[in-house]
């Protein structure tokens, strides 16, 4: 049986996000001996938190340099605890933390890495990872015989462990290397206001470039566009999609939503959330943009053009309408 360690590390409140969680719920369901390893400034809330997980042994590197992502420090608390677990297989989320740490431990082990996993199930007695290829056009089973096998796995994949939080546990505490050439002084995030991409929320807005062209009036409305974006995005907590001309704009000197980042964009040059229902506005549904699309589970449009891509079959329902009076309707039922 294979040793298995589910690796994570804190977030600054020094809790497990989801994506840690999901990760953790594959890792127990592969069954096994599994051991957790836990990396932050401070891990006992996070230990606290699935500590009735019933892993059978806990380790951790704390400290103050482990609680900012970096790769130095990530790379070295990662490689002090498999090395102390003596894993065979090293489970971890798909983080930007992990996916940037992770493949370069892998190689000083010699293993084995794959990041963007979307599954890890037990067949025929083996692990075997799921991953999909060509923007999500492919998917492929992996096996490897290799060790240690280092598998980051996509948010929204698996469901989340959702157990107990535990008593106290054990937790064994290894010292490592912490120096590092890299000092963090502060975040800068490329959003100047507020945080419109939330991977964990239930849906998906996707604004699109209609939103920024001229209406019936002959008027073009993008600071109205914006207001009924934020107001909708507060109210239903959903995240917030573009599509690629929307989001290209700014570099144009057009007319621009300024809570828009090419972080937003959704399609093949964009990123393909998994969230489980999406709603589409003022946007033509192209082929480059849907492909984005390929995980969102139920897809609603708002479009002026019955003849819209999305009434090709793109999506479960299309509302041939104006965008700016359905949302208008819509924050105004939300507040209610
Ligand atoms: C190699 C390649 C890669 C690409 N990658 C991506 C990608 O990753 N993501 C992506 O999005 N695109 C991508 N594209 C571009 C894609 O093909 C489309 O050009 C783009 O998605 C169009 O954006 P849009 O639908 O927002 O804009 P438009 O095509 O301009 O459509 C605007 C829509 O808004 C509607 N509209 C206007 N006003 C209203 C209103 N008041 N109410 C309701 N509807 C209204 C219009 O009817 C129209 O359908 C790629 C293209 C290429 C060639």
């Amino acid at each position: 049986m294979e040793k298995i360690l589910f690796l994570a590390h804190t977030q600054a409140d020094g809790t497990l996000a989801n994506s840690a969680l999901e990760a953790l719920g594959a890792a127990l369901a592969l069954g096994g001996e599994l051991t957790v390893g836990l990396v932050g400034a401070a891990v006992q809330a996070a230990a606290g938190q699935i500590g009735g997980c019933g892993a059978a042994r806990w380790l951790a590197v704390e400290g103050e340099p482990f609680g900012h992502p970096r790769y130095a420090t990530d790379a070295s608390a990662a490689e002090a605890i498999a090395r102390a677990a003596g894993a065979d297989l090293v489970l971890a989320a798909h983080t930007s933390r992990w996916a940037r740490a992770l493949p370069g431990v892998a190689v000083r082990f010699e293993g084995r890495v794959d990041t963007h996993a979307a599954s890890i199930a037990m067949v025929n007695q083996v692990p075997a990872v799921t991953r999909w290829f060509y923007r999500q056009r492919m998917q492929a089973v992996l096996t490897r015989s290799a060790r240690p096998w280092f598998v980051l796995l996509d948010s929204g994949c698996c469901p989340a462990w959702s157990g107990q939080p535990g008593a106290a546990v054990n937790i064994e505490r290894i010292a490592t290397d912490a120096a590092t050439r890299t000092t963090v002084t502060g975040l800068r995030a490329p959003q100047a206001g507020e945080q419109t991409i939330r991977p964990d929320a239930r849906l998906l807005f996707v604004a699109g470039a209609g939103w920024t062209k001229k209406q019936s009036d002959g008027a073009v409305h993008a600071d109205k566009a914006e207001e009924l974006i934020l107001g909708f995005l507060r109210a239903s907590r959903a995240s917030l999609g573009g599509s690629k001309s929307l989001v290209d704009q700014g570099g144009e000197g057009q007319a621009v939503l300024t809570c828009m980042t090419h972080l937003n964009q959704i399609g093949q040059t964009g990123s393909t959330p998994r969230h489980p229902k999406g709603l589409s506005t003022c946007c033509h549904g192209e082929e480059p943009h849907v492909v984005g699309w390929r995980f969102i589970t139920e897809r609603r449009a708002i479009n002026l053009d019955a003849n819209c891509g999305w009434a090709r079959g793109k999506a479960d329902v299309l509302y041939v309408a104006d965008a700016f009076a359905v949302m208008e309707r819509l924050n105004r039922l939300l507040d209610a």
